[in-house]
């Protein structure tokens, strides 16, 4: 809760400091960025500084009452709202209005955190647009974005925008091996795959995406040795994967997204090894000669498609398309490319 302990950060930090020295205090920023790199974090510490008797320096003191109730999770004034579902609705929106009209119960600065602020519907985000408008006194608003281009124009130019980065590898590294009792290697691999988000790399040491990762490359191998009629039933098997996956709040579960996340982190490896470029890291090093065998059966247009046929299959399932289908037509036309590359070498011998 102490911006000292955010980690990483340091031009959101710096930019939040500058607001609260020059004590003119805007009442509404967004926070862009993925989900897991300490937006949350960083929206209490900036609410215990907002708030605090005696801060020093840009942290709480960690002392006083209102510091002590942040720390229990007990604040009054610091409200979250999140989806309902998949949308932030009307509703939600109309209530929280109605609880910004009491003013704050500490006497400071009430802190509201929106979740996915892009998921509001059309109507929830107009109706906040007049709260943002017309702010009631002592509220401060922070909307978490993941997609900020999915927001309405109206609402992003009035915030002030604090952009997060994704975290460096060694970033997740030392965190990692600070907060988890696993060995080096495992480290690694969780920090390559965790796309720079703490939050999600902790998600995956939990769970138990480490054995999962690898039975799911060891598919994608056997992939290019099979017929469609057992590619077919390989897709039929792969959509038994939980829908789920890590990256959806809540999830203990390496599920489809995961599956398919890991796919495309092949793909991506397989493309670095097609084109002699691995100096760059490899994010599945561990497998780096199987890696290096597929790689010289498939030409860099069919590595290249197949990568957008993983990223289509994400996109279908986003839509909520039926899993069965969606991984038998990716599974397929993957495994096509293969056989496809294999008769053009052929054809060219
Ligand atoms: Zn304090």
């Amino acid at each position: 809760m102490f911006f000292s302990q955010i980690i990483g950060q340091e031009k959101a930090k710096h930019l939040l400091e500058s607001v609260v020295r020059r004590k003119r205090v805007p009442h509404a920023y967004l926070f862009t960025g993925v989900a897991g790199i300490g937006k949350t974090s960083t929206a209490k510490a900036f609410t215990m500084m907002l708030n605090c008797d005696t801060p020093s320096g840009l942290d709480g003191c960690g002392g006083c009452p209102s510091c002590r109730k942040i720390l229990n999770g007990n604040f009054p004034d610091f409200i979250t709202l999140e989806p309902d579902g998949q949308k932030i609705k009307i509703e939600q929106i109309r209530e929280l209005n109605r609880s910004l009209g009491y003013a704050p119960f500490s006497g400071g600065y009430r802190v509201c955190v929106i979740h996915k602020a892009e998921a509001m519907t059309g109507e929830a985000a107009n109706s906040f647009l007049k709260t943002l408008e017309e702010p009631p006194p002592g509220n401060i608003f922070v909307l978490n974005a993941a997609e900020p281009r999915d927001l309405l124009p109206t609402i992003v130019s009035r915030c002030q925008r604090v952009s997060f980065r994704p975290l460096k590898i060694e970033e997740i590294i030392a965190q990692l091996t600070k907060k988890t009792a696993l060995d080096g290697p495992s480290v690694e691999i969780l920090a390559r795959a965790a796309d720079g988000s703490l939050g999600r790399a902790l998600r995956m040491s939990e769970s138990d995406y480490l054995e999962r990762r690898r039975s799911w490359i060891g598919k994608l191998f056997d992939l290019y040795g099979c017929s469609g009629a057992e590619a077919l039933n390989m897709a039929v098997e792969s959509a038994k994967e939980d829908r789920a996956g890590l990256d959806q709040p809540g999830s203990g579960k390496a599920g489809l997204f995961d599956m398919l996340s890991v796919w495309a982190s092949c793909y991506r490896d397989l493309l670095l090894v097609r084109t002699d470029t691995t100096d760059r890291l490899l994010i599945n090093d561990d497998f780096r000669d199987q890696l290096k065998k597929t790689a010289s059966g498939l030409s860099f247009h069919s590595l290249l498609e197949s990568f957008r046929i993983v990223d289509r299959a994400v996109r279908d399932l986003h839509r909520m398309r039926n899993p069965t289908l969606v991984l038998e037509n990716a599974l397929l036309n993957l495994q096509k490319m293969g056989e496809q590359t294999g008769q053009d070498i052929a054809v060219r011998r």
